[in-house]
């Protein structure tokens, strides 16, 4: 089966999928309603085609899925923002929501700063400890990177022990369920979405595994004696390094062979931290948002599943992307039904809130408990 090609992410209650230049927000909101958020995404690489060459094409796609991310995580905590918030007016709001603005963006560049302290400098430093015991370069460079993906194992293992940061772990392996569930074939149901892994190979956690794999390749090739040189360099590859590892994680998603197999074995292991086997609240979210964004029955005629192939028959050449051949634009008939109405248009431009209020119900919610690792 060819991959579906959708992305997502877990954020605060909900899950987002993204498909071509189609991305969905699903979040189960306080009063146990699921609301989904249509919108759509345009790369910046549609404006600069420099941006679609591999290498630089991972580059940008590694900083947009941080940027999107970011902004869809924002949004799903909106609905979990505390009751005084809700009392203001829409100026207080106004005056809020630049104020957050900031605050968002304080954020980010401290978090980064912060990021390539622990994960690429602190590393580097440890490291340098051991230069009087070991004088071969390959072979410090290899403590390096270990202590680097210790680092990092050890952060994952921390963050996993806090009560909110396990419910968006649960999320996640709701997303990862979900998309498993029709790349294997099966129609997309609770009870089949439930019984489907919860590792992906196009995984965030897999590419973050792969990076440092990676960089302590590069990191070989600084030969500088001089100290802050060598920690500046280390930072101005990382772009370098996020568009070589996107390759192969791209390459992973698509490739059956052995070797590709073994090589994200690791990454494999590395998301048995996180993400968590999620129950079937998350799982209708995790359809919902994929539902949105992706026609799953059309995909499944595409790849030869005949119950569906007769139905549907084989698609244009867009296939299961969502829109028209002829426009290229999205095509509204593919949105399922209720998911076409009601619609209400909301403050920020271009943003369209689709609201659904009724809860998934049916037969696919009786099925057996039985977990089933593909
Ligand atoms: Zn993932």
């Amino acid at each position: 089966m060819k991959s579906s090609g959708i992305g997502g992410q877990a954020v605060i209650e909900g899950v987002m999928m993204k498909n071509q230049n189609q991305y969905a927000v699903a979040v189960r909101t306080p009063d146990q309603k699921i609301e989904v958020k249509l919108d759509t995404y345009t790369s910046f690489s549609e404006k600069v085609k420099l941006f679609k060459l591999p290498v630089f094409r991972g580059v940008l796609s590694f900083i947009e899925s941080l940027v999107l991310g970011m902004k869809t995580l924002t949004y799903s905590a909106g609905f979990y923002e505390e009751e005084e918030e809700k009392a203001k007016t829409q100026e207080e709001k106004a005056k809020q929501e630049k104020k957050d603005n900031v605050m968002m963006g304080a954020t980010v560049v401290f978090a980064v700063v912060l990021a390539i302290g622990i994960f690429i400098v602190l590393p580097f430093l440890i490291s340098g400890l051991f230069g009087k015991l070991i004088t071969s370069q390959i072979l410090l460079r290899v403590v390096e990177g270990v202590i680097r993906i210790l680092l990092f194992f050890g952060y994952i293992l921390l963050i996993s022990q806090m009560k909110d940061i396990k419910r968006v772990f649960m999320y996640h392996g709701a997303e990862h369920k979900t998309i498993n569930c029709i790349e294997h074939g099966l129609d997309l149901t609770v009870a089949n979405v439930r019984k489907s892994s919860k590792e992906h190979r196009r995984c965030g956690t897999s590419f973050m595994l792969i990076v440092m794999v990676v960089s302590a390749v590069f990191f070989v090739f600084i030969n500088t004696e001089i100290l802050w040189l060598r920690i500046l360099l280390r930072i101005l590859l990382i772009p370098v390094i996020a568009g070589v590892s996107y390759e192969f994680i791209r390459l992973a998603g698509r490739s059956d062979s052995k070797l590709v197999a073994v090589l994200s074995k690791p990454g494999l292991w590395m998301q048995g931290l996180t993400t968590r086997e999620p129950d079937d609240e998350m799982i209708e979210v995790a359809i919902a948002s994929v539902e949105a964004v992706f026609d799953w029955r059309q995909y499944l005629a595409d790849n030869g599943v005949k119950k569906y192939a007769k139905k549907f028959g084989k698609s244009d050449k867009t296939g299961a992307s969502g829109k028209s051949a002829s426009t290229g634009k999205p095509d509204r008939r593919r949105i399922p039904e209720r998911l076409r109405t009601p619609q209400r248009r909301i403050g920020m431009a271009g943003m369209v809130r689709t609201v659904r209020t009724e809860r998934m119900q049916g037969p696919e919610l009786s099925g057996t408990d039985e977990k089933m690792r593909r």
